[in-house]
């Protein structure tokens, strides 16, 4: 694949032609080459009077043309290919020169007045075929130049220059025959027959067709080179039916249907670049939209992100202000209790840390070694936990049970988030039980080793979880609690599967929820854990 292919994937001039459209393409030649045969027979009879199809079919050739260049040109705004630019100037070239051939071409606009020399019909005709070929050469010689090769600056200025610059030859060279019409060469005998001098045009374009066709072959790299090999065979198949079958007489059978392939021709190629385009467009309209939900999930991942952040930071903080009110009520005291109030204050103060640990563990999340895993013990972080949600539990009436593997249950982790993700278990089967009154408010927390698994159960006897809303409680911001952010189990359980784990709930028997996560186990531990 050439750089500019890998840059441009879906290009007309960069893509590659598939097997399905070489297969298409040789079989539209095959077919071609059929109706040349069906032709040849009739070539030479004449067909008089259809002068008057000269115009219908200048303006065909005009319009199929011009399209043409103006695809080619806005497929070169693309990939600024100076070998695209080469022919779309082709095209315009002869979509231009089609005009004052069909002026002059003998006894078609002769009733309006106008009328030229034979000889003037014949070199436009041979300017268009010899510049169109020239073009297609070019096209050929330098399409796979390097990139660096591209035509830069100001793509209007670029395009509009060189449509000027097609438009001032092109205008040149008709005003040019057209004022010199004594010092043509002796193209025509008659206005209907050619003489043999004109027979160096069509072995002239046949050379450059055939080379161009070499070229084309040898390095066939798109599926615009691809058809452009198909319209070389059309144009070859042209010239040998107006010039060789039709016995270079004007107006024969072969004559016409030279015109008719000539214009199957250029249509191929429109037909090619317009359905191309559309594909193009569905394309880019696809990916645009793809790029839209990504920026909106990206957005709402930053959403859910900062939503956690305040969620991990107010716990700590509403602990703080619970402590810090209880320690001054301690010292409003008629005689202040010091000792009460300086255990309240060493509260706040651990609250204070993990506030802020929580703020290190979430920047961590931006930082290269934010994944950095370290061998815990699931035993001792579950037991760092409890004790530090004791005090809360204490407050609530709960009783904390927790029925831990005898020895350590070795994982790697991020000590931080794991500690996070325990926490936030735990506190959510306490906040469920805040409601039970007619029976024991117990969360249970067990630990045990399962094949290269670690499994952590939060069980707890509240009123468990309702199936209508069960599907839902791992989403982002979705919470049944006045005062929830609905984030606790998200983050969770994107912790636990960043850490290749699962999180899951399951009732518990016979009231209650059943939080289980798993980790992948380690080896034991060999030195301290953290
Ligand atoms: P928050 O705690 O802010 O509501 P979570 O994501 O931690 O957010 O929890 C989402 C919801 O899941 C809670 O609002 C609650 O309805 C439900 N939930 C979580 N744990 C339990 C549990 N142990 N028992 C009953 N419901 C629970």
């Amino acid at each position: 694949m050439t750089e500019a292919q890998e840059r441009h994937p879906f290009l007309l001039s960069t893509a590659i032609p598939n097997r399905r459209q070489r297969r298409l393409a040789v079989g539209i030649v095959a077919a071609l080459i059929a109706a040349m045969l069906l032709v040849a027979p009739f070539a030479h009879v004449g067909l008089p009077g259809t002068e008057i199809l000269i115009p219908g079919y200048a303006a065909a050739a005009f319009l199929i043309e011009l399209l043409t260049a103006a695809f080619l040109f806005a497929l070169f705004s693309v990939d600024r290919s100076r070998a695209v630019l080469l022919l779309g100037t082709g095209y315009l070239f002869s979509g231009l020169l089609v005009i004052p051939w069909a002026l002059t071409f003998p006894g078609v606009f002769t009733p309006l007045g106008l009328g030229a020399d034979m000889q003037v019909t014949a070199v436009i005709a041979a300017g268009r075929r010899l510049g169109f070929a020239v073009c297609i050469l070019a096209y050929a010689l330098t399409k796979d130049r390097k990139p660096r090769d591209r035509i830069r600056g100001s793509l209007g200025r670029v395009i509009m220059g060189r449509a000027a610059l097609v438009a001032g030859v092109a205008l040149t060279l008709v005003l040019a025959v057209a004022l010199r019409a004594e010092d043509l060469p002796a193209f025509m005998l008659d206005a209907r027959q050619v003489a043999p001098f004109w027979h160096y045009i069509p072995v002239a374009s046949a050379v450059l067709y055939l080379a161009s066709l070499a070229a084309l072959w040898a390095r066939l790299r798109s599926t615009l080179d691809l058809w452009l090999m198909v319209v070389l065979g059309t144009l070859l198949i042209e010239i040998i039916l107006i010039s060789y079958l039709g016995g270079g007489t004007r107006l024969s059978t072969g004559w016409w249907a030279g015109r008719v392939f000539g214009l199957a021709s250029a249509s191929l190629v429109l037909f090619v670049l317009l359905s191309e385009t559309t594909t193009l467009q569905i394309r880019l309209a696809r990916s645009v939209r793809s790029e839209r939900l990504a920026r909106e999930s990206r957005l709402t991942a930053m959403e859910a992100l900062s939503a956690s952040i305040a969620h991990e930071i107010n716990q700590p903080l509403a602990s703080m202000i619970t402590n810090a009110s209880a320690g001054l009520r301690w010292l409003d005291n008629d005689i202040p209790r010091v000792g009460e109030a300086r255990s309240a204050l060493e509260r706040v103060v651990r609250d204070g840390h993990r506030a802020r640990d929580v703020v290190d563990g979430i920047r961590n999340l931006f930082k290269k070694d934010s994944r950095e895993r370290v061998p815990v013990d699931m035993n001792r972080l579950i037991v760092r936990v409890l004790r530090r949600i004791e005090e809360e539990t204490h407050l609530g009436r709960v009783s904390i049970e927790a029925d831990l593997e005898v020895g350590a249950l070795p994982v790697t982790a991020n000590p931080m988030q794991m500690e996070q993700v325990v926490s936030n278990l735990v506190a959510n089967a306490v906040d469920a039980l805040s409601t039970v009154t007619d029976r024991s408010r117990i969360v249970r927390v067990t630990s045990r080793s399962l094949e290269g698994e670690v499994l952590v159960t939060v069980e707890d006897t509240g009123p468990g979880i309702d199936s209508i809303v069960r599907h839902r409680i791992f989403d982002p911001f979705f919470s049944t609690k006045p005062e929830g952010m609905g984030m606790g189990l998200m983050f969770s359980r994107s912790i636990i599967e960043d850490h290749g784990g699962r999180l899951w709930m399951s009732d518990n028997v016979p009231y209650g929820a059943v939080f289980h996560l798993t980790l992948p186990s380690n080896p034991p531990l060999s030195g301290s854990d953290r």
